[in-house]
């Protein structure tokens, strides 16, 4: 059974828990090390025969053409995060719109495949920004990965569901909707889908949700981004709660990705969801 594997492709200064301190204005003056991690991530899926979906921001893109070709020709999924990691829940329907267009164009026009999927920064879809589901299907999208099914300060909607489903998006029209992977211990659901809580917790609990997905019969996504694969990233000066979320185990996180390859079959988002992406 296959499960899904995917990158959010971004700088290491553009994540939600620097966005006080560091603002879009400032992004070009930060040496960038997007292109050096995410070839890191590509030679680990060519060394374990993998493929898996990047969310890349639009942002990304128009700076980076080459790294989204690159992508797309080795085999994997280009999908969308976005343009400029602006959350979803502090944009207006018609700002989201513009947004998810553009950067869907641009990255059809570089990997000359149509773009399915979407992943929100920081999984901003939440009940507040649940117009999203429609304006994505109108747009062209096919599923979205952005609902978080936990409670978090800045995401998460605690009573969507975990398992991979259909939504209505209006019109007509639906939306294939991928949960990040989750876990239920004690009766409490905790966050088990890669990234900071692969990172931080022991990789045990992200190894027993997929056990016990592949129980159910139900395929887990997990995540990562190319930034958590680069120990040497220059150090944003933060708080001690940002630090650890940011900082903490980067040197690690490379052979805990090794570990669940070894363990698991993974593949894209489309082909877990049996979504043809056509040129
Ligand atoms: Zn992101």
């Amino acid at each position: 059974m296959h499960h899904a594997l995917s990158f959010d492709v971004e700088e290491y200064f553009q994540v939600s828990n620097f966005a006080r301190t560091v603002t879009p204005a400032d992004w070009d003056r930060f040496p960038s090390r997007v292109e050096a991690s995410t070839e890191r991530v590509l030679h680990l899926l060519d060394e374990h025969g993998t493929r898996a979906t990047f969310f890349v921001l639009g942002w990304i893109a128009e700076r980076h053409p080459e790294l989204v070709r690159r992508i797309a020709a080795t085999g994997n999924e280009i999908a969308s995060h976005g343009w400029d990691h602006r959350l979803v829940y502090d944009m207006t329907p018609e700002a989201f719109r513009a947004d998810v267009a553009r950067t869907k164009g641009l990255l059809e026009d570089l990997s000359g495949r149509a773009v399915l999927g979407y992943r929100a920064p920081s999984f901003s879809i939440t009940p507040r920004s649940a117009w999203a589901f429609a304006v994505l299907a109108e747009v062209g999208y096919r599923y979205d990965s952005s609902v978080f099914p936990v409670r978090h300060p800045r995401y998460g909607w605690r009573s969507s569901p975990t398992d991979p489903h259909v939504r209505e998006a209006g019109e007509g029209r639906t939306l294939h909707e991928f949960p990040p992977l989750t876990l239920r211990v004690l009766g409490a659901r905790l966050p088990a889908a890669g990234g900071a809580y692969l990172r931080i917790f022991p990789p045990a609990l992200v190894h027993l949700a997929l056990r016990k997905a592949e129980r159910r019969g139900v395929p887990g996504v997990v995540y990562a981004h190319p930034w958590e694969l680069d120990p040497d990233q220059p150090r944003i000066p933060c708080g001690l709660g940002v630090r650890v979320r940011h900082y903490r185990n980067l040197e690690r996180m490379e052979s805990r990705l090794r570990a669940l390859l070894r363990v698991f079959s993974f593949t894209t988002l489309a082909e877990v969801l049996g979504l043809e992406v056509r040129a």
